[in-house]
């Protein structure tokens, strides 16, 4: 039995190091259990030296094999990359920063070992800032609610797949990737594995507040069109309170007679409709933005730098360019 182990690498040149020799203790650890281990390490297109390390990694354990990207692609990008490239029988996805313990592999395995297909660690929140917790808390109400899949807070790509698993998500070619999502739309029996939550051990993470919003819009989106319901159902709502307070106008003017005043009604009402208008139109402009992109059918990554033999990426739509750093392309 192969196991591999995908790492996406953003400027990790500081823990890549440790990471390495802590899963690699892992791994010989279960090599008397009959089960081998390989290393993917995806840099992607770090400004540090974190290439630099993950060559010299692979010159001194033939286990590992490393891509790097022309540039910076993002997260989902280099999981993608990875898994395509993992030949194990089973895969574990996990962070290079250490913030996924490597002692939870080994029970990880078993858990497979017992049947099941999807093997996710939840972290816990300990330790985090309690508004952080709570907006994570109602983000996932939310989500949950207007999504088909089912988010669970905590989880992210810390999980072990099985070969089946792999091949089903790298069917779904889609352009904009949310790999919680895509995890759990391709289903397959799961279970799930709490740990604590733990500091990184080096450099800085990669999330801002930003950056943080727009993974959570793209969690909302992502998956079907039920948000563009909810704008109609917006609209409907508002339509019905507008026609009744007109009803409700135009009684009184009757009853009454026609009075002036009425500037804050009009100041509210075309500033509240404008902001409704413009949320739809987001939302329909996020849902064209897909399209677009997704018609492009530009490739996810490009490599400038590997070990890995790249014939499997030749079908698909990915490029290798050839530059002085790919002379070691193993054939
Ligand atoms: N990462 C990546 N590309 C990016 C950002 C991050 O490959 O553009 C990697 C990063 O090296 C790490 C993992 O994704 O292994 C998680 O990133 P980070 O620690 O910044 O996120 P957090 O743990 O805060 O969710
Ligand atoms: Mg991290």
């Amino acid at each position: 039995m192969l196991i591999s182990i995908v790492a996406p690498c953003y400027n990790e040149e500081d823990v890549i190091g440790s990471f390495h020799d802590q899963v690699q203790k892992v791994a010989e650890e279960l090599l008397p259990l009959g089960h081998d281990m390989e290393f993917v390490y995806v840099d992607d297109g770090s400004r540090d030296r974190t290439l630099d390390v993950l060559q010299h990694l692979s010159g001194l354990d033939p286990r590992v094999r490393y891509l790097s990207f022309s540039r910076n692609f993002g997260k989902e990008a280099a999981l993608i990359a990875g898994l395509r490239h993992a030949k194990g029988d089973s895969v574990i996805v996990m962070d290079a920063d250490l913030q996924h313990p490597p002692e939870l592999i080994g029970r990880m395995v078993e858990l497979h070992h017992e049947g099941y297909d999807q093997v996710i660690a939840r972290r816990t929140r300990t330790g985090d800032r309690l508004t952080r917790t709570l907006t994570a808390r109602l983000y996932y109400r939310i989500v949950n609610r207007l999504v088909d899949v089912e988010l669970v807070d905590g989880v992210g790509d810390f999980r072990l797949l099985s070969r089946r698993v792999v091949d089903a998500v790298l069917e779904l070619t889609e352009y904009n990737r949310f790999s919680k999502g895509l995890f759990a739309w391709v289903g397959f029996p799961s279970t799930t594995l709490d740990y604590e939550n733990a500091a990184r051990e080096a450099g800085h993470s990669s999330w801002s507040f930003r950056s943080l919003l727009n993974y959570g819009i793209d969690g909302l989106l992502s998956f079907n069109n039920r948000p563009l319901r909810a704008a109609l159902h917006l609209g409907m709502a508002l339509l019905v309170c507008a026609l009744a307070y007109t009803a409700w106008i135009v009684g009184a003017a009757l009853i009454n007679g026609v009075q002036t005043p009425g500037y804050v009604t009009i100041i509210t009402a075309v500033t509240g409709v404008a902001g409704v208008q413009m949320i739809m139109l987001g939302v329909i402009g996020e849902y064209t933005g897909r399209i677009y992109y997704e018609v492009k059918r530009r490739p996810h990554f490009l490599v400038k730098a590997t070990n890995v033999d790249r014939s499997r990426d030749l079908v698909s739509t990915d490029v290798v360019s050839m530059d002085p750093v790919s002379k070691d392309l193993v054939p």
